[in-house]
């Protein structure tokens, strides 16, 4: 790929806030953990209970899931988003949950602190222009059939349409390996680190999902330099509504934190 400045003159030429001055929080390096979808008021506030304890800030949590299959959970919607508002009221932290839908954004902007761009959403081009016009972070999450190049674009879109509160999340891509769900691309981050100042993260979960590698390869994000790690995790995994199989229980969770 060559980085051209004149095709990305915003993400290749601006100044980037870091995690930390963006979201207020002291970490280097940064953990948003948390379901992979908001099931009730209960597993937040317990889940939002074990982030504390390890000084976790951001909870993730979707209440809008875009499934494969239409006749998955297709999660609370409106009531997630209330949910998640309680909790993060409560607990002074801050949520990130994933925009599907323009017509959603004012409930974003009311209930949440960090609006997530989904994968499936990474190329939708008038979501990205509307996600300009606000001033909230925004989670820009790479597709998993999109290249660097497209993945750089996207962000392009949003910081030209004049938001500059952007954090970039690898989660995997899609290749002919299956005992991954996807393929971590790690390169993506020291790319990304090369050459620009846009924080960037790594979603472990769902590049992996499946928990048995989660410790190992965490341990390589953070070495290689990511802004922070992006983590599901649930109180009783084997019932959550979506995402069983990656989701790591709280002893898990804590383990990881703990080696991290
Ligand atoms: C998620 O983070 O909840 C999610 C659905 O991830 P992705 O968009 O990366 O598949
Ligand atoms: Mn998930």
């Amino acid at each position: 790929m060559k980085l051209e400045k004149n095709k990305f003159p915003n993400i290749l030429n601006d100044q980037f806030l870091s995690i930390p001055e963006l979201l207020k929080v002291e970490d280097k390096f940064s953990i948003f953990a948390g379901p992979c979808a908001v099931e009730s008021y209960e597993q937040i506030e317990i889940t939002a209970k074990k982030l504390i304890q390890h000084n976790v800030k951001i909870l993730r949590a979707g209440a809008y899931k875009p499934r494969t299959s239409p006749y998955d959970f297709q999660g609370l919607g409106k009531e997630g988003l209330r949910i998640l508002d309680a909790i993060r009221k409560k607990y002074n932290l801050l949520v990130t949950s994933e925009i599907v839908d323009i017509r959603y954004m004012n409930l974003h902007m009311d209930h949440t602190d960090i609006i997530q761009i989904g994968a499936r959403n990474m190329q939708n081009f008038s979501l990205l222009k509307e996600l300009g016009g606000i001033d909230k972070p925004v989670i820009l999450k790479r597709g998993f059939a999109s290249t660097l190049e497209e993945f750089l674009f996207a962000a392009e879109y949003i910081v030209n349409s004049g938001n500059k509160n952007i954090i970039l999340c690898e989660r995997g891509i899609r290749t002919f390996e299956n005992s991954t769900r996807n393929t971590l691309d790690i390169s993506s981050v020291a790319f990304i680190k090369e050459y620009t100042e846009i924080p960037i993260i790594v979603d472990v979960s769902h590049s992996l999902g499946r928990k048995d590698i989660v410790n190992r390869v965490s341990k390589a994000i953070k070495a290689i330099g990511a802004d922070g790690l992006m983590i599901e995790v649930h109180p009783d995994p084997s019932a959550a509504l979506s995402d069983k199989r990656q989701q790591l229980n709280f002893l898990e969770f804590s383990n990881l934190i703990q080696e991290l």
